[in-house]
């Protein structure tokens, strides 16, 4: 089992295994006994095992309704009430097993409840494992706004099995393969040019290749929320893709994926660059035909990109009149820029038309 410190106010471990006696062996070795497990149907169906050899050593479990509805503040009281059901007290471990869904709905509940019980993340798909279950930042959607409402939290501990990969669906697993390429791309070329090196392996899921996009992704989370807990800054360079990304999400009326819209963000704002002339072309290249390998979208003829404008200057992370992005300079590098000017957008979308 591999282990990567993350140095934030509070520290804690992400464990990284591909086996699931793992786990248990990690409970026993904290003298974990009280564990309340928070989990979707999805799943509990897939890893029913797993779940269930937890459950006798649990005070209590909550299976949600699998889907990003269920993040919301009736799901949150929801769960209050069966904590309370359970007699949870301060010594309870909160076991969230799940996608983001169940990671940023139990971290919620878990910063809240008493003022703040312990949660212990078990993300099970490689969007969470590389990304969300890492830096603590939970939450849930409120009146038709994404994580509106939410906190800081970090875990006690991350519990990674990439076994929990094997079950994924092809659009859940690529979604995260879009996060682990913007990792590589905006901020680790070794992860990069692993990921061109290995793909074929990486997209049959082979273990060894999991193993290693999942521990560099994690620890490059970690390595940048230890540096900037409260995404002031440097938290910043993971949004690469996701400024036009969040847009397009938006426009397609969420036809497209998360990780789908974010492929075609990371297309336009490196196509960006490459106008600006941070870029070379043969970078651009790579970046699209790594893309194009793992059959996700980097344009999509569909969307009505004259809007993105408008909605991207509403985005919650605007402070200046132009918009602020996250673009790679080179293969493995970002700066954080507001000095591209709408006009020099809406050329770069024309162009790509
Ligand atoms: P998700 O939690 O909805 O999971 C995707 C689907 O996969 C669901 O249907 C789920 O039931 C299923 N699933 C999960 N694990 C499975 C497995 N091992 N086998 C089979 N099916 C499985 O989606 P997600 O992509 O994991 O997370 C998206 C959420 O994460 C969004 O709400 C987003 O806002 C949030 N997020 C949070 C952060 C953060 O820092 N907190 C960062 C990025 C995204
Ligand atoms: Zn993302």
């Amino acid at each position: 089992m591999d282990e990567i410190k993350v140095n934030a106010t509070k520290p804690y471990s992400v464990y990284i295994s591909n086996c699931s006696l793992d786990f248990k062996l990690l409970l026993e070795d904290k003298s974990i006994k009280n564990i309340f497990i928070i989990t979707d149907e999805n799943v509990y169906n897939n890893h029913k095992k797993f779940i269930d050899e937890l459950k006798d050593r649990a005070i209590g479990i909550k299976i949600l309704k699998p889907g990003e509805e269920s993040k919301s503040l009736d799901t949150v009281v929801s769960i209050y009430n069966e904590l309370l059901k359970a007699n949870v007290n301060r010594e309870t471990h909160i076991a969230a097993i799940g996608g983001g869904v169940v990671g940023d709905i139990s971290g919620f509940v878990a910063s809240t409840f008493m003022r703040g019980i312990n949660i212990i993340q078990v993300p099970t798909t490689l969007m969470a494992q590389c990304d969300s279950s890492i830096g603590g930042k939970n939450g849930f959607n409120y009146k038709g706004l994404k994580n509106i409402i939410g906190t800081f939290y970090q875990p006690k501990f991350v519990y990674i099995d990439i076994n929990f990969l094997k079950t994924l669906n092809e659009r859940e697993f690529k979604s995260g393969i879009s996060e682990i390429i913007k990792y590589g791309y905006a901020c680790d070329e070794s992860l990069f040019s692993f990921i061109l090196k290995n793909k074929s392996n990486i997209k049959e899921r082979k273990t060894k290749e999991l193993l290693y996009i999942v521990n560099k992704s994690a620890a490059i989370k970690g390595s940048i929320v230890e540096r900037d807990e409260l995404d002031l800054n440097l938290r910043q360079i993971l949004n690469f893709g996701h400024t036009i990304g969040h847009a397009i999400e938006s426009l397609s009326y969420f036809q497209l994926s998360h990780g789908e819209a974010v492929s075609i963000g990371m297309y336009l704002e490196s196509y960006l660059s490459y106008k600006i002339g941070y870029l070379k072309w043969e970078e651009l290249e790579s970046l699209r035909k790594l893309i194009e390998f793992f059959k996700l979208p980097y344009f999509n003829k569909n969307i009505n990109y004259g809007e993105i404008i408008g909605i991207m200057q509403k985005d919650k992370k605007k402070i200046s009149n132009n918009i602020k992005f996250a673009l790679p300079d080179k293969v493995g590098h970002a700066i954080i820029t507001t000095d591209i000017t709408n006009d020099q957008i809406i050329e770069c979308l024309n162009e790509l038309k």
